[in-house]
This record gives C-alpha cells, structure tokens and sequence, in this order.
C-alpha cells in the first residue's frame, strides 16, 4: 500500500494515522444501518480502508479530504465522481453545497478537532440521523458521561440531547500507522426520536454558559438571564451544571426561553 511507500509524505499538521487493520474497518463499516438516507459523507477517508468496504453497500457517498495528495490518490484509485471526492476542511464544508438532506457520517476522525467535529455534526444534526467512527478514548468518554461524573460536560449534553451513544469497542495503538499516542474507540451516534421542544441555540447558550463555571450554582452561572422576568423561579437554579441531566438542561432552557418571550 502507499502508506509504505518513502515517497508518501504523512502530514502531522492533519493529524494521520491511518488504519491497517482491514477487519476493523469492516466492521466499522457494518455498524451503520443503511436506513432513512441515501448518502454518507466519510470524513478523512485518507487511502480509503474505510471507503473500499462503504462501497459495498452504498455507491452515494462523498469524501472530504483535506491533504490534496490524498486527494489525488483517491481520484485515481476508487471509481467515484470527482465531483464526490471533496478537497476540504469538514469543518468549513456544508451539507447545503451538494444539497445534501439525509446522510450518515462516518471517518476515522482527525484526533485534534474530535470535539470541532462533533461541533460541526450537531449544527447539522437534522440532517444526520447516524454517525459512526473512531476517536480518541478521552473523547469517547466525555460524550458518554453523565451528570456527576468528571467528565461529564457541554458536549456530553448536547450530543446526547439529539443523539443516542453507544460505544462499541475499543483498538489498540498498533492498528494504526504511525502509532498514535493516544487510545481509541468506536462510538456509534443514532438520532434520538422525540423533538427538541426548546430552541437549539438557546439550549447551545445554556448549556455553554452554566458549564463555563461547572461547579457554581446556576444562580449565579446564568447571571446573564437574571434580568428576565421571574428569573429566580427558575427550577435547577440550586444545583451546579455538573448535576444537570440532559433531560433537566431542555427543562431549564424551556424555561429561560419562555421566559425570553415574555421580557
Ligand atoms: N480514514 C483513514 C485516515 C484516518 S487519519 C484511515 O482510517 O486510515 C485522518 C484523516 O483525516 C487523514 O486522511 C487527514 O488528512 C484527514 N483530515 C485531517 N483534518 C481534516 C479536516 N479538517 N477535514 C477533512 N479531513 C481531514
């Protein structure tokens, strides 16, 4: 494969380190259920160990790369439209510009924009009802904790707001080359069902703010509603952002929200 060949430059600057190990590929693969969409956009394909086996069971799919020289290999070596192998930073890249309404994303994710991504995802979570990939253990933990535990915060709420996590295993250091430092994971992201009943970015400030200061009472995180009418009936606003469930910060958004509407 390339990957060995002297010639090849591996880019520290886009964090690669790609996967040799071909079963774990297909079965990362085979975790999506191919259900409710047509597309899927892998992110970082980099020499297509993941593509090779996500041709197996879509032909619609689009790669965002942003190494060109990765770029030209994929150009040359998969049978897919030019136009569908995208030369791009995911995390300026849109759904809108292919005109793309259902899709599921999948990558062995670049480890120092984990969390960006996963950013970027939720901004378009309702185009996204599945997501599957690796990332690096740390994150895996955070966006699977719950209120109370250490690692537990803003993206372990927001992603869990929209998305059921599951993690499905863990891989060692040496399937990958080069070696990474760290450990990683597969999560598995499912839309959840029920609909937001508060608004998104409201819910986005909310959580954000009370979690700038995590252990403070919310009383005093989220000075910066105090000016809205009854603010203090507010319920939670005893409690620090660390003890907040999911379910308690869509509760307490909706209040602050309809509070919003009144002031
Ligand atoms: N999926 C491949 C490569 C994983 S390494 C495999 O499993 O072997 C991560 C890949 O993400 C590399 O190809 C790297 O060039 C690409 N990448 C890094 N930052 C990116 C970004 N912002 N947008 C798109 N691709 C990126």
């Amino acid at each position: 494969m390339r990957m060995h060949n002297p010639v090849f430059r591996i880019r520290n600057k886009f964090d690669q380190y790609f996967l040799k190990d071909k079963n774990i590929a297909k079965k990362i693969v085979k975790i999506l259920s191919f259900q409710d969409y047509d597309s899927v956009v892998e992110v970082g394909p980099g020499l297509g160990i993941l593509t090779q086996y996500l041709l197996n069971y879509r032909n619609n799919i689009f790669l965002i790369e942003i190494d060109g020289e990765l770029i030209s290999f994929l150009r040359k070596n998969f049978s897919i439209s030019r136009n569908r192998i995208i030369h791009k930073d995911f995390l300026k890249w849109s759904p809108e510009e292919v005109n793309l309404r259902k899709f599921a994303i999948i990558g062995n994710f670049p480890y120092s924009i984990s969390s960006k991504i996963l950013f970027h995802i939720l901004r378009y979570n309702q185009y996204i009802p599945e997501c599957v990939g690796m990332f690096q253990k740390e994150v895996v933990k955070r966006i699977t904790s719950h209120a109370g535990e250490k690692t537990y915060g803003i993206l372990s709420v927001l992603i869990q707001t929209f998305y059921e996590v599951k993690h499905i295993f863990t891989v060692t250091k040496k399937v990958f080359y080069p070696i990474p430092n760290v450990k990683s994971a597969v999560v598995f992201l499912r839309k959840k069902n029920n609909p937001l009943h508060c608004d998104k970015d409201l819910l986005f400030k909310c959580v954000k703010t009370a979690f700038n200061q995590r252990r403070k009472k919310l009383r005093n995180s989220l000075q910066l509603f105090k000016h809205l009418p009854n603010f203090y009936d507010i319920s939670f606003l005893n409690k620090r952002a660390e003890e907040l469930s999911v379910k308690e910060f869509l509760k307490l958004t909706k209040e602050i929200e309809i509070r919003i509407g009144y002031d």
